[in-house]
């Protein structure tokens, strides 16, 4: 793909954890509409990666640039430039005491201001669009990891993001929740949802990514379109672990 607009930029970034570097030198570009699948072993960076798109983690050297802002400059709002960044976790981080309509409605009625009736709707709508309406007035611990990782993907796009970031969202699933949240995922990215998504699940990695990633040692090994991992991967490092995973 050519690097024309990228709606995130991250450029020669490097973050540190005492004597340890969790990432080094990692540049990468994302359009906006594409889908990235990061892959690598535990350890290699990942998490932290996504994590300092958002600024969950402060990185030490380097630029992040999200839709035009750099993330890293002081002097700008990050709670509006999260606004634009949802993000799914491993473990669902649902409200617990809210109901699941609550846990959609809370944020946009409280960060954006939007009108109780409407952040209602929209979350009514969301919920369809995950496939369970039916629950908007259940609590989260009624419902199964499948379906509260669901209800997880439609509390962040009731922010209405530009970019959705997700850190292995099926990893702490019972094998036979994982395909109802790959659909909803898969759906989004038809829609046409910038995403960049940690995950081991070849099948979507094969399915919805327009490039792979493959970090180890907080470093990008290599970046190239699906197939290329799956025939023709070039490193050393990447072929072992493509065939540890497939
Ligand atoms: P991945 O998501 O690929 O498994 P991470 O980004 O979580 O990798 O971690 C990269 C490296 O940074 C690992 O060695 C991990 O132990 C270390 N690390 C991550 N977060 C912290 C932290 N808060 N404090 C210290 N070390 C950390
Ligand atoms: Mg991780």
């Amino acid at each position: 793909m050519t690097t024309t607009n990228p709606i995130i930029q991250i450029k020669n970034v490097y973050k540190h954890y005492g004597d340890l570097t969790a990432l080094n030198d990692v540049s990468l570009d994302i359009e906006k509409g594409e889908k990235v699948v990061i892959l690598g072993p535990s350890g290699s960076g990942k998490s932290t990666l996504l994590r300092s798109i958002n600024r969950l983690e402060q990185i030490d050297r380097g630029q992040i640039i999200v839709d035009g802002e750099n993330i890293v400059d002081p002097a700008n709002d990050i709670n509006k430039i999260r606004q634009e960044l949802g993000m799914v976790f491993q473990s669902f981080n649902l409200f617990p005491h809210k109901t699941v309509l609550q846990n959609l409605t809370m944020a946009p009625m409280k960060l954006k201001g939007v009108p109780k009736d409407e952040a209602r709707e929209t979350a009514m709508r969301l919920l369809t669009r995950v496939g369970i309406p039916d629950k908007a007035g259940v609590f989260p611990s009624k419902l199964s990891g499948g379906q509260q990782q669901r209800v997880a993907i439609a509390r962040a796009l009731a922010m209405n993001p530009k970019i959705m970031l997700f850190d292995e969202p099926t990893s702490a699933l019972d094998p036979e929740m994982i395909g109802e949240v790959l659909d909803v995922m898969v759906k989004l990215a038809k829609d046409g949802m910038t995403m960049v998504v940690v995950t081991h699940e070849m099948g979507f990695a094969r399915e919805v990514a327009d490039r792979v990633v493959f970090m180890d040692y907080g470093q990008v090994v290599e970046v190239g379109p699906p197939t290329h991992f799956f025939e023709n991967p070039q490193h050393e490092r990447t072929k072992l672990f493509m065939k540890q995973i497939l």
